[in-house]
């Protein structure tokens, strides 16, 4: 691979190439002697932290959405519910006493027993109640004559086989003083109408006829409208069969709680059971129900509420919620990848390299080494040492002081670091010993590059502060044999770099071959 003179320049070319690229070399170097994945922590940090920040924030929406619920079903709607009922109740009282009135009124019953003569009489007073008290009709229907008083006159004559007049019949027979019935009022263009149908006796407690004043269901139509843009509860009012009487919502016509599946499957026990606390499904929505039966009015209130519009608040909360926490969990990841990296840096740095001359020191050597010949097994290719020796440093010592000692071994490891390929590395080896491993380069290769090494140190003055200073490497350049181990393979270099300072120092020797028997 390195034989040869021209595969040898062009290896030289790479050496000046990597002059220039020295510092970034060992950072490489100690970059491939990483210990941990940053990637994989930054992975369990992240994943810690949102698995933190989710939990808490989820625990939070689900509590809050428990508390609101709860709210919904123990308070919200029973409350809205038994408001709107005594709404209604108190509604229905002023009414209650004006037909109360009207019933015992003298002039009703003494018209009446003086033979219904002036009609006119009768409208004036009806008209008048109904003025007065701002309701929407006001009739009286003698049993005598079988007439339907209002305020415009004679609006028809009851019969008991006409179904309309059914109530006149059955307010004739019961035994209340009053009831609540809740009509189409024919007077009214059929509008649907809350009628108090009082029963009224002459002064001989003879039953003389019924009395009293429509209300429409407007006022109660707009007390549920304002309760549903109040409370975003939808409220309406059924019949013993499940029609919707009266309602609020936003459509114009009432819905049809039979076509409402979720609703629709439990009505009839809803129905049945008069009051209580159901729930269903609906358009992918569930809906709380509170239902109570008003036994004045045998109607049947429903107060809904859309439980996924009750929650779209906290809903909206925990999305918001969700997204800071994945952007603190990212910037917390991104700051612990930046800062975890500068340290890991420093420490591989400090753990692999010697802190003076700035190369890999013999514990960074060992794992090198490990994986260059694990790549060498699989690809084999040779790998050539050299060991250098400044000699009589120790003179430098004495001479010139520890200090300057220092700058000399500093400088010649910036000689030997610079002189180093990609896959090369030095290693301090001892106090005043390198090694150079130069993976891809067989002998005779490394020998020339020790030579120009040697050289280069002779001519080099490693002491700035004092130029006089000069100093000489001796070299043993051993190539690993087959099956050799790399520890055998460097001790033959230090064998001969023995030999080359009893050869009188300055020199190369090019190590004993490997004995076969040491394999
Ligand atoms: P030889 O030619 O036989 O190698 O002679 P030498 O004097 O170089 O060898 P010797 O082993 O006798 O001395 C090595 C000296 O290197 C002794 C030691 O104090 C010095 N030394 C080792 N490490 C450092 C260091 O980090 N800084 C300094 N200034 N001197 C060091
Ligand atoms: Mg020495
Ligand atoms: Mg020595």
């Amino acid at each position: 691979m390195c034989n040869g003179l021209f595969l040898f320049a062009n290896s030289c070319h790479h050496r000046v190439l990597a002059i220039a690229g020295g510092l970034t070399h060992n950072r490489r170097m100690t970059q491939s002697l990483r210990v941990f994945d940053r990637r994989s922590l930054i992975l369990v940090i992240g994943l810690l932290l949102s698995i933190g920040f989710f939990a808490t924030t989820l625990f939070g929406y689900f509590v809050s959405r428990d508390a609101i619920r709860s709210a919904i079903i123990g308070q919200d709607l029973p409350l809205t519910s038994s408001n709107i009922y005594s709404e209604i109740q108190k509604d229905l009282v002023r009414p209650v006493l004006i037909s109360s009135t009207m019933a015992h009124d003298t002039f009703v019953r003494d018209w009446v027993l003086r033979g219904e003569r002036e009609v006119s009489e009768m409208s004036r007073y009806l008209a008048e109640v109904r003025q007065r008290h701002g309701a929407f009709s006001s009739f009286f229907v003698s049993e005598a004559s079988g007439n339907y008083y209002t305020a415009e006159g004679i609006l028809k004559q009851v019969r008991e086989d006409e179904p309309r007049d059914e109530w006149y019949y059955r307010v004739r027979n019961m035994a209340e003083e009053y009831e609540i019935n809740v009509d189409p009022d024919l007077a009214n263009r059929d509008a649907l109408t809350i009628f108090i149908n009082y029963r009224v006796f002459d002064f001989d407690k003879r039953y003389i006829g019924a009395t009293g004043i429509g209300l429409t269901v407007d006022s109660v139509r707009r007390l549920i409208r304002e309760y549903q843009s109040r409370f975003k509860r939808t409220i309406y009012f059924t019949d013993a069969s499940g029609k919707v009487l009266v309602y609020g919502g936003d459509t114009p016509s009432p819905p049809d709680l039979r076509q409402r599946p979720g609703l629709a499957a439990q009505l009839e026990r809803i129905l049945h059971e008069r009051s209580g606390f159901y729930q269903f499904e609906d358009s992918g929505d569930n809906h709380l129900l509170n239902v109570n039966y008003l036994p004045e009015l045998k109607w049947y209130l429903f107060v809904e509420q859309n439980e996924d519009v009750a929650l779209a608040g906290i809903r909206q909360t925990l999305y918001v919620n969700l997204a800071i926490s994945l952007l603190v969990t990212l910037i917390v990841s991104f700051l612990c990848y930046l800062t975890l990296g500068s340290y890991q840096s420093r420490i591989e740095k400090m753990a692999s390299t010697d802190k003076l001359t700035g190369l890999l020191n013999r514990h960074a050597f060992g794992i090198l080494i490990e994986k260059l010949l694990a790549g060498n097994r699989r690809e084999p290719r040779p790998i050539s040492f050299i060991l250098g020796d400044l000699d009589h440093f120790k003179e430098i010592n004495d001479r010139h002081g520890h200090r300057v000692g220092d700058q000399v071994l500093s400088s010649v490891a910036r000689q030997l670091g610079s002189a180093l390929r990609e896959a090369d590395f030095a290693v301090r080896w001892g106090g005043e010993e390198f090694l150079l491993v130069l993976p891809g380069c067989a002998l005779d290769e490394a020998l020339i590059v020790a030579e120009k090494l040697r050289h280069a140190i002779a001519a080099s003055q490693p002491a700035p502060d004092n130029p006089a200073i000069r100093v000489t490497m001796s070299l043993g350049v051993s190539e690993l044999g087959q099956e050799e181990t790399a520890d055998h393979a460097i001790s033959r270099a230090d064998d001969a770099l023995y030999a080359a300072k009893h050869g009188g120092r300055n020199t190369i020797v090019q190590a004993a071959a490997k004995p076969a028997e040491k394999v």
